[in-house]
């Protein structure tokens, strides 16, 4: 099945070894070992980067910009998410930190999270896009792909709000229009710390107000700041006094760590990290085993966003420095910010929803209920005859995912070199009742 959506991670052929560890790791089932390599499913990855996390030969990368990209424009906006300043030691400062930023050749600097204080001066309630509650969280695009997969039935109640760095890419945008920068000089580069996001610029929306020019990876610019954090700062910035990085507030600031977006809404709320403990839960969810609650943060990453596959310091550390960095910022927007975002910001209003979210059901047996039912049925039957080792010597990273694997017509029972060696009886016995099912790449 071919899939126009672009994924951010791919397997290095020559350095994979098929140990199968990104297979078992991966929550949605997407890795198959083919002829000794991993091999993603492109309809079933949510690009989570648990599979590059796991990998212990390093075989699986994401595509980032090259960093030289950014010369091709006049103006070099970064957005930075707030999680950068929790790569860096205590004396690291975070004016260091953003003048680290211009010495590599940006002219204007934002953090993705102002987008927060954008919507909050606009005067919109996060939560005004979503028809059916409990309200979930936009904010993690692996978490939204794998609703789009697996649970199509919740789609309604993701919040179809813009996440902050694109709220802030179009501020940054119309603001340098706003003076006369042209189009086509702008140059937007958002530094991520995760593969999903790097996934989402790259399926981002094309309308040039709300068009981002690329992605970063957050550890290959933590290690080219580095050494420039030792050495003092250029002076020749002209950008940086003209547009000085707009101060944002404390909220704002946490809202990457987990419990951060929640703890600004009002009512019932709950906060869940890591994609296996968010699957349990939207399981819950879907199922409405769930007790009343109005809003859900669901993050792909243990800790939330100080987790990402691409952030280099121990999430736990990461985290404590952001919230203490956060402590030193305004609770509230200085009076002449406020005014300045409401001034400029009121194009923005009309392009603050994103898309309808449509499913994507990969991860079903058929799309039509009734025939998926009965090869659910055939799957379960499958299932109990194979051994239940989940050793992956088939390739599949379980006995249940070759049985599903074997309904679709994509390989046959011989798959399984546990029965093959231990009871080619019962392998010949089982084609009988199960039929002779299409050879694979893997049988030949
Ligand atoms: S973890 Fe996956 S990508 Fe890495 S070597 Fe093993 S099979 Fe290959
Ligand atoms: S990025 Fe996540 S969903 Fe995609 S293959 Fe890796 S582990 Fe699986």
């Amino acid at each position: 099945m071919s899939t126009s959506f672009k994924h951010s991670l791919y397997v290095d052929r020559e350095s994979c070894k098929g140990c199968t560890r990104c297979m078992k790791q991966c929550p949605t089932s997407a890795i198959r070992i083919v002829q000794g390599i991993a091999q993603v499913d492109p309809e079933k990855c949510i690009d989570c980067g648990q599979c590059m996390a796991v990998c212990p030969h390093q075989a699986i990368t994401i595509k980032g910009e090259q960093f030289n990209t950014i010369f091709s424009y006049t103006r070099r906006v970064a957005i930075i998410p707030s999680v950068l300043i929790g790569q860096f030691d205590e004396e690291v400062t975070e004016q260091m930190m953003i003048d680290a930023i211009y010495d590599l050749g940006f002219t204007d600097v934002f953090y993705a999270e102002f987008g927060i204080d954008i919507l909050r001066t606009l005067g919109n309630h996060i939560s005004v896009y979503s028809d059916s509650l409990p309200v979930i969280s936009s904010y993690c695009p692996a978490v939204v792909r794998l609703i789009q997969l697996s649970y199509p039935s919740l789609l309604s109640h993701v919040n179809l709000v813009k996440t902050p760095s694109q709220i802030t890419s179009m501020y940054a945008r119309s603001a340098l229009e706003n003076e006369g920068v042209l189009p086509e000089e702008i140059g937007i580069f958002y530094i991520s710390g995760c593969a999903a996001k790097v996934a989402q610029v790259l399926n981002g929306p094309s309308a040039r107000k709300e068009l981002m020019s690329g992605t970063l990876n957050l550890d290959t610019l933590v290690n080219m700041m580095q050494p420039l954090l030792s050495k003092p700062s250029r002076s020749d910035k002209p950008f940086a006094i003209s547009h000085p990085l707009p101060p944002i507030t404390s909220s704002s600031f946490l809202y990457s760590v987990t419990g951060g977006e929640s703890a600004g809404m009002s009512g019932r709320k709950m906060a869940i990290d890591e994609i296996h403990n968010v699957i349990e839960f939207l399981d819950l969810v879907e199922d409405e085993r769930l007790s009343p609650v109005d809003f859900l943060e669901l993050r792909a990453c243990d800790t939330g966003c100080t987790g990402g596959i691409l952030t280099v310091r121990n999430r736990f550390c990461a985290t404590e420095r952001i919230r203490y960095s956060g402590s030193k910022h305004p609770e509230e927007l200085p009076p002449d910010v406020a005014k300045r975002i409401t001034e400029r910001g009121q194009d923005l209003l009309y392009h603050l929803k994103s898309e309808r979210l449509t499913s994507k059901p990969a991860l079903s047996l058929d799309e039509n209920p009734i025939k998926a039912l009965k090869k659910l049925e055939k799957a379960h039957a499958i299932e109990q005859i194979l051994p239940g080792l989940d050793c992956g010597l088939c390739g599949y990273p379980s006995c249940r995912v070759l049985s599903e694997e074997i309904v679709q017509g994509n390989t046959s029972i011989r798959s399984c070199s546990v029965l093959k060696m231990n009871s080619p009886e019962t392998l010949n016995r089982l084609e009988k009742i199960w039929g002779s099912l299409p050879r694979t790449i893997r049988d030949a």
